[in-house]
């Protein structure tokens, strides 16, 4: 039997108790801790505020049956239970997309809001004990901090070993070779060196870097707080980096190998355990937003990135096996949806392709993790939509479009946009079967994007006559909410 190796019993015995105490006290107020996770620039920010907003202004959501049968009495923000992590800035966000119309500021660690929802129970049984009121914790946090996880059952070696694979394949060969160059040339059991060290870190974290460039649109891989610092930005526990050259053996004490073995295990203690003690370990239900067609439109190789990716994303929810953190973490998560974002970024007639990509990206990942008591579910959607529909000829052909304002200094062939003129793009359409963007065979890089993908700008929100400002447009995120809280609002 494999030994509890990942964490140490206190941690466990931590876990358990935090659990107990929460669900103590969950019995006198429900409460449900929604996570929204998800890489970064996936559309974390602009989901959260778009929910609230929705859920807050009664918005367009006939999917959700709580809201679309007026059961919902009203939604409103309160304090957040946890005095610790700071606030999801939803105001500053709903300024910046319904007023000024441009993009808010993205994810860079985590925060937390509390949403309480007022409603009226289905049963007459429930209506007796007068209104329902459930609070919605909702905690964003970036997706590369769970990428972390594995690590945890990993030693120094083993983790400079797999990072040099992965920096060998061919789609990261080329942007990870000043890092390769510069580890290639480093004696592991020469005395520690504090600059080498830096070095060392801002190599590796400068490939990690390149590899989310747009063409490349790769998922990367961990250290998470290389990329996504939080609070750690600067900080001395990141300085280190994988190593190669390593000898069979133990490190030589003073060595360099010795130092960076210490700050990795040191990273592993002070950074992944808590995040997930203290955040993962206390969710009930879970949405992975996922940016699809940016991977794409890179081709294969992106694609086969961004399903490793989030295979190691989903088995951090996963029940059971093997590692006791991972049990304690997931056996609360009861749902979990993995949303592909940006769908107003294609015609409707490819809503449910991209659906199918996404569900072909996950089916290995979710066979894998053995989700047994879980419900998992796939949708294609846009927090926001800044598009609609239309058609236009070409030559005798009807051509399905999307319009929308481009934002401020995107071109499309000659024309460069100012933000305000509208403009119809054909966006070009998803393959049916899902199966191309899976061949083992793909080259390195594509050749022309499936899509073509043109940033627009938030849309222009409509008024009542009677001057009241409706709720931002959307794609299925009433199908999101009612997977995600429907039955807790019954
Ligand atoms: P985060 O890093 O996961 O917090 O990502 P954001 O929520 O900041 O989203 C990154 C970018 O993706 C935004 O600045 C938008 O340009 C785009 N985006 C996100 N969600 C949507 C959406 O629903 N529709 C459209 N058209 N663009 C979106």
């Amino acid at each position: 039997m494999p030994l509890p190796s990942l964490t140490s019993l206190a941690d466990e015995a931590r876990i358990a108790l935090d659990t107990v105490a929460d669900r103590a006290t969950g019995l006198w107020s429900p409460s449900v801790r929604l996570g929204v996770t998800g890489l970064s620039r996936a559309g974390k920010t602009v989901f959260i505020s778009a929910l609230v907003h929705n859920l807050i202004h009664g918005g367009r959501l006939p999917l959700f049956e709580a809201q679309a049968s007026g059961r919902i009495a009203k939604a409103y923000l309160e304090h957040q239970p946890d005095d610790a992590v700071p606030r999801f800035q939803y105001e500053d966000h709903i300024a910046d997309l319904v007023d000024k119309r441009i993009w808010p500021a993205s994810t860079r660690a985590i925060s937390e809001l509390r949403l309480t929802v007022e409603y009226e129970s289905v049963s007459a049984w429930g209506r007796m004990f007068s209104r329902g009121r459930l609070s919605l914790d909702i905690v964003d946090y970036p997706g590369e901090w769970l990428l972390d996880l594995p690590l945890l059952g990993k030693s120094f070696e083993a983790f400079s070993r797999e990072a040099m694979e992965l920096a060998e394949l061919p789609v990261r060969e080329e942007v990870s070779r000043s890092w390769r160059q510069l580890a290639a040339s480093v004696d592991p059991d020469a005395a520690a060196d504090e600059m080498l060290a830096r070095r060392l870190f801002e190599s590796f974290s400068a490939y990690l870097s390149a590899c989310k460039e747009d063409a490349r649109a790769l998922s990367t891989l961990p250290p998470g707080r290389f990329l996504m610092p939080g609070d750690l930005e600067g900080s001395p526990a990141l300085t280190f980096a994988p190593l190669t050259n390593l000898r069979e053996g133990k490190a030589r004490p003073g060595s360099m190998r010795a130092m960076m073995e210490r700050r990795y295990e040191a990273y592993k203690t002070h950074v992944i355990k808590p995040f997930f003690r203290e955040h993962i370990a206390r969710l009930d239900r879970q949405i992975v937003l996922v940016d699809a067609m940016q991977a794409i439109n890179a081709g294969a190789p992106a694609v086969a990135d961004l399903e490793r990716a989030l295979t190691e994303i989903l088995a951090c929810f996963r029940p059971g096996r093997g590692s006791l953190l991972t049990g304690l973490v997931s056996r609360r998560i009861d749902r979990i949806l993995i949303a592909a974002t940006k769908a107003d970024h294609i015609h409707h007639e490819s809503h449910d392709r991209l659906q199918a990509i996404v569900r072909r990206l996950a089916d290995r990942a979710i066979a894998r993790a053995d989700f047994s008591g879980a419900a998992v579910d796939v949708v294609a959607m846009a927090a926001v939509r800044a598009t609609r529909e239309g058609t236009a000829t070409r030559g005798r052909e009807m051509l399905p479009v999307i319009i929308g304002s481009p934002l401020t200094g995107e071109t499309i062939g000659e024309d460069t946009f100012d933000g305000e003129a509208e403009t119809a793009i054909f966006p070009g359409d998803l393959p049916e079967s899902p199966a191309a963007f899976f061949r083992k065979d793909a080259a390195p890089t594509s050749g022309d994007p499936a899509i073509r993908f043109v940033r627009f700008r938030p849309p222009k929100l409509e008024r009542t006559a009677e001057g009241v400002t409706l709720s931002l447009p959307h794609i299925r995120l009433d199908r999101v909410l009612q997977f995600l809280l429907g039955d807790q609002l019954a």
